[in-house]
């Protein structure tokens, strides 16, 4: 329940703003990016029309043997249709195994081998997402991910902090991938943290309202660290099966209507090819958003109640009890979560 309490301050944070100071942000106060895991066919038959119709981009991560192979995965056409209508298309392993379990040779194999696979079809992946979130913190692991990819991502917290500064309990000051003795740190661009809120909604029992409130809850918890056009914070969400025969936790309905709630308040879908990392300081940034210094002319509002606690601290990711219940070890498997 603490999770929920902590659900329920963020929730009055971002209720104590004015609703129309909210309203009147500039897109680049908002963004989103969406995580479609798994390359499910149900994100192409059931997701892609909706997006389609807010025209929305998402990263779609498929796993090389899957496509065409497995029952309830997308096709080459299907991914290509993807990437051709601008959808970003990364890598999730050859074969969705765990890469912390794999000797050096096989981890190459599932994360060099998956980029040439898509690069075979005309791809060519800017990311790749641990499967089962495992593996960003091993130097090995970050070390082969890095000569492939410019990104990588994994579960599982509400928000990315593209400084990687918010995360207080980690004392990250920038997003170097590692620390002075050479161990990976918690967030860099090569351990980008999304949320899979499909998985909450299964731990959580949550009704589809529920499921809408706490989305709207996390997309709207970036407002108090982006000011001026910058984006510091963005959520990241991740879905698995969008109104899937099996598994499917994220209802057709429930989709549609967060996707028209990101419409309706002129939040700025991006990708995660779309994130650019600046080198020399070491950080993430959005590309191509309005620079703040032509945003500086509008009157762009600071929230009228600043926060009293320190609220950063209290964006930690719910905790995720492990062991004990096998339908959400089963579950987590399946979100591929730790
Ligand atoms: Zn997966």
């Amino acid at each position: 329940m603490a999770f929920l309490s902590v659900l329920s301050y963020e929730h009055n944070v971002v209720s104590g703003l004015s609703t129309k100071s909210a309203e009147n942000k500039k897109i680049g106060d908002k963004a989103i990016i969406f995580i479609f895991s798994d390359g499910l066919k149900s994100q192409f038959t059931n997701a892609k029309p909706i997006l389609d119709k807010y025209g929305f981009k998402g990263t779609f991560d498929v796993v090389c043997n899957y496509v065409g192979k497995k029952n309830g995965y997308m096709d080459w056409n299907e991914i290509k249709a993807l990437h051709d209508d601008g959808h970003d298309i990364g890598s999730h392993s050859m074969s969705h195994v765990r890469l912390t379990e794999l000797s050096k040779a096989s981890i190459e194999y599932e994360v060099g081998k998956s980029k040439k696979c898509l690069d075979d079809h005309g791809i060519d992946p800017k990311s790749f997402e641990y499967p089962f979130s495992t593996g960003s913190d091993d130097k090995a692991i970050v070390d082969i991910v890095a000569k492939h990819y410019d990104f990588a991502t994994r579960g599982n917290d509400p928000l990315m902090f593209l400084r990687c500064d918010g995360m207080k309990q980690y004392g990250q000051k920038d997003c170097k991938t590692f620390t002075d003795n050479g161990t990976p740190t918690y967030t860099n661009k090569y351990s980008i943290r999304n949320l899979s809120h499909d998985f909450e909604i299964v731990e959580n029992s949550y009704s589809d309202s529920q499921a809408l409130q706490r989305f709207i809850d996390v997309v709207n918890s970036q407002l108090k660290y982006n000011k001026k056009g910058t984006i510091n914070a963005i959520p990241i969400i991740m879905y698995h099966d969008v109104g899937g025969e099996k598994n499917s936790v994220t209802d057709i309905d429930l989709f549609q209507n967060e996707m028209k709630y990101l419409h309706d308040h002129k939040f700025n879908v991006i990708t995660i090819s779309d994130l650019a990392y600046n080198e020399k300081d070491n950080y993430l940034y959005v590309k191509d958003l309005i620079p703040e210094k032509e945003l500086a002319v509008e009157n762009v509002t600071t929230p009228a109640i600043e926060p009293t606690v320190n609220v950063t601290t209290n964006v930690t990711t719910p905790a995720i009890p492990t062991g004990g219940n096998p339908i959400l070890e089963a579950l987590k498997q399946l979100f591929g979560l730790k």
